[in-house]
């Protein structure tokens, strides 16, 4: 059993909501995350699950399953959404739109609520990008990766520079106020200069954020294979690093904010949603594969989207019909409120955990999920330090210990000051911070936090 003051979102009344679009034009090469090209005859079913899925999680809210802290009457409160993929923008504007209005109808949607929508070069068009604004998308993420004409077909980007900058000039004259781009660096072949010219680029074009990731090679994909058969070279990690040291000077002279180890705003214009992640608070995720994190546990979705669509279809009444359906009503294994008798909204771990098994879940419409982990305390304290170790507000140790009930210097004494010794942790005015030579490091830092919970 868990501190009582274990509780993920228990000082916050943020919740974010994550939908995933698992499909794309095609497959990049160095992509292993889940989406899938030549599914797009599934698009129509798979929209409708994601619909249910939501009309689900709502209808358990309603009933008291999630926590109190993000819900207003019966349904939950929503700072951010977050349409991620794969590519969302290959739906059309006409199903964003409608996948957002459904958002309305399971969820109250803050006024000033963050709604981002990842898109790829070559698949949004003005019309598209107006229709997305008008049914309340506010920031757009667009995933450049490159510029570079050599690096992008190695990359297996089906765009090009052009198409690049016509996206970007397209989301502008639609009238989005908020791009982001995403650019990769640490390619197998690019050389520091290549990276220069496409951080020139990038700034050229005066987005609001970017997210710069190194380029990971991940077992199975098709440029892992190329250079597991010493057909291509591996990128080399200290060239990697020397970009990485370009791009934060190269942004801060450019007055971008270097707040996460991987990303860089404009003031005000941080990710606000990812935010939600960094501060390891509660987030809901519909869709193949998704995760939700709230309370002290984490679920996971089925990944594979015929199997997710399956999993739903039989599953939930069309909306409308979801109070008082049997779904709802069925006897639960440790616990059973109908929405008439609404649950006292009260959520210390031991309360959720009376709810949430995996039987339950699927009598309400949730058999999607098909894992449910439990986070104790102590892994909820080292995720949360690693986490707020990414920013660059670090870890407030007043938050900290109001929120676990624990002085964090005393939770991982021996980790702070071994990493403050060797100058990759700094106190700084009640928070603990990474120092840039510990950004250069992150994975070293986390890895050592979290041996504070495991060793
Ligand atoms: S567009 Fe994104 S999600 Fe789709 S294959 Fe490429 S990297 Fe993966």
């Amino acid at each position: 059993m868990g501190h009582p003051m274990a509780n993920n979102g228990a000082e916050s009344s943020q919740l974010g909501l994550y939908i995933h679009i698992p499909f794309c034009r095609s497959k990049c090469r160095y992509c292993d995350f889940n989406s899938f090209a030549g599914l797009s005859r599934l698009i129509p079913a798979y929209l409708e699950a994601v619909r249910k899925e939501m009309v689900a999680w709502s209808a358990l809210s309603a009933r008291g399953g999630l926590p109190s802290v993000a819900r207003d009457a019966k349904k939950l409160r929503l700072n951010t959404i977050y349409l991620g993929g794969g590519t969302p923008t290959l739906l059309g504007g006409e199903a964003i739109a409608a996948l957002l209005s459904a958002c309305r109808a399971s969820f109250q949607v803050e006024p000033d609520a963050e709604i981002t929508v990842e898109a790829n070069p070559g698949t949004i068009d003005v019309a598209q990008l107006r229709s997305m604004l008008v049914a309340g998308a506010n920031r757009l993420s667009i995933g450049v990766q490159s510029f570079n004409p050599n690096l992008l077909p190695l990359l297996g980007r089906n765009h090009t520079r052009q198409d690049v900058v016509g996206a970007y000039r397209a989301a502008r004259k639609a009238g989005f106020d908020n791009v982001s781009l995403d650019l990769m660096y640490g390619i197998p072949t690019e050389t520091l200069e290549d990276w220069e010219k496409d951080l020139e680029q990038a700034v050229e074009l005066e987005p609001d954020h970017l997210s710069l990731y190194g380029l990971s090679v991940e077992q199975g994909t098709a440029l892992w294979a190329e250079i597991d058969g010493g057909r291509l070279a591996s990128p080399d990690p200290d060239l990697a690093a020397d970009m990485y040291i370009r791009a934060d000077e190269h942004l801060s002279q450019h007055g971008y904010d270097h707040y996460e180890i991987s990303n860089w705003a404009r003031p005000g214009r941080r990710c606000r949603h990812n935010l939600l992640y960094w501060r390891n608070l509660p987030y809901i995720g519909v869709g193949a594969g998704a995760h939700s994190s709230f309370c002290s546990v984490r679920l996971a979705n089925v990944r594979d989207p015929a199997e997710y669509i399956a999993r739903l279809t039989p599953a939930l009444p069309v909306w409308g019909e979801t109070r008082g359906s049997r779904s709802l009503d069925s006897p639960t294994p440790r616990g059973r409120h109908t929405p008439e008798t609404p649950a006292a909204p009260s959520f210390a771990r031991s309360a959720v955990e009376s709810y949430l098994s995996q039987q339950f879940l699927a009598e309400n419409g949730l058999a999607v999920v098909e894992e449910i982990v439990d986070i104790d305390q102590p892994t909820q304290m080292a995720e949360t330090a690693m986490l707020n170790l990414r920013l660059s507000e670090g870890i407030d140790e007043h938050s900290f210990c109001r929120r676990f009930g624990a002085d964090v210097r005393q939770a991982f004494g021996r980790e702070i000051e071994e990493l403050e010794n060797l100058g990759l942790l700094a106190g700084q005015g009640g928070a603990i911070v990474t120092t840039p030579r510990g950004r250069l490091l992150g994975n070293e830092v986390f890895i050592r936090i979290l041996s504070g919970r495991f060793v």
